[in-house]
């Protein structure tokens, strides 16, 4: 008969256990912590659509109902509330594509088709297309990538399109002319790194840490009757990059300009 192995019985010890114990509550308050922090985004984010969704059409309402009221309109007149409407328009529907994406990124599978390609070819064909565009025609564009900087990701290109354009655009929507605005790129072992630098207005330090928060514009930027800027741009930059696996990252001086820096992993 084969012999029965007896195993010591471990000791109880109170003393770790109450460590464990107290360690699994701290994991368990934080990830409380964590989820309150959501929801809170998420119900402030909710209240800021809402808000942001009922001024435009309310302004829409008011144009129309103004234009029907007249008899007789004059032609400039005319031109001026169809621009605002057409302006409004535009914003709702920035609006609603935002809210779209930014709500799908993380549950919609089919969001995002990844493929394998040389991150060096996207971001010179990136750089040579904003140069050739009109709009930055009072800004300096510089493109500083390395000669032998070669690295394969695996990304989603239109996704990532977006991203170096919402940050262009940023870096043009604040700043001067005759302001420059940089792309360039190295990698380390694990992570290509690409920034995006601008000699703009930049962002005070109390702003710098909300400005990747859903709906979040720094008050100066908001000028609702004019812009068609939704405030998400940066929430879904983060949201892409995230999902690359990334991160982002933004350091700034006021009155010298901002660096936008985010990684993508290397694909091995
Ligand atoms: P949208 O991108 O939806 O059109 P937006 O540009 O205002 O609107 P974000 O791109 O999310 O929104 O940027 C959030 C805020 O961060 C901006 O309102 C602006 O105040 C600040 N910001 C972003 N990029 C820069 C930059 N390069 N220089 C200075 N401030 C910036
Ligand atoms: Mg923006």
């Amino acid at each position: 008969m084969r012999k029965k192995t007896s195993f010591p019985k471990p000791e109880l010890n109170t003393e770790d256990l109450s460590l464990a114990l107290y360690n699994v509550t701290q994991k368990l308050e934080r990830a409380n912590a964590l989820l309150e922090k959501t929801q809170q985004e998420k119900n402030l984010l909710f209240a800021n659509i809402s808000h942001d969704l009922r001024s435009p059409i309310t302004a829409l309402r008011n144009s129309i109902e103004y234009l029907l009221s007249l008899e007789n309109v004059e032609k400039a007149e005319l031109d001026a509330s169809l621009h605002l409407m057409e302006q409004r328009s535009i914003y709702l529907e920035n609006l609603i594509d935002d809210v779209f994406l930014l709500s799908s990124i993380n549950v919609n599978e089919n969001m995002f088709h990844y493929e394998t390609l040389n991150l060096t070819f996207l971001l010179e064909d990136f750089y040579f297309t904003q140069l050739e565009d009109g709009k930055y025609e009072q800004r300096n564009l510089l493109l500083d990538v390395a000669e032998d900087f070669e690295c394969m990701v695996s990304v989603d290109s239109k996704m990532l399109l977006r991203v170096l354009d919402n940050l262009f655009t940023n870096a043009l929507k604040y700043s001067h002319e005759g302001s420059s605005i940089t792309l360039s790129a190295y990698k380390d072992t694990h992570s290509a790194h690409v920034l995006v630098k601008d000699t703009g207005i930049g962002i005070e330090t109390e702003h710098l840490s909300k400005i990747f928060d859903t709906s979040y514009m720094v008050e100066s930027a908001r000028t609702p009757s004019s812009s068609t800027g939704t405030g998400l741009g940066l929430s879904i930059v983060k949201a892409i990059v995230e999902h690359f696996g990334g991160s982002i990252w933004c350091e700034s001086v006021v009155s010298k300009g901002s660096t936008f820096h985010f990684t993508i992993p290397l694909k091995k």
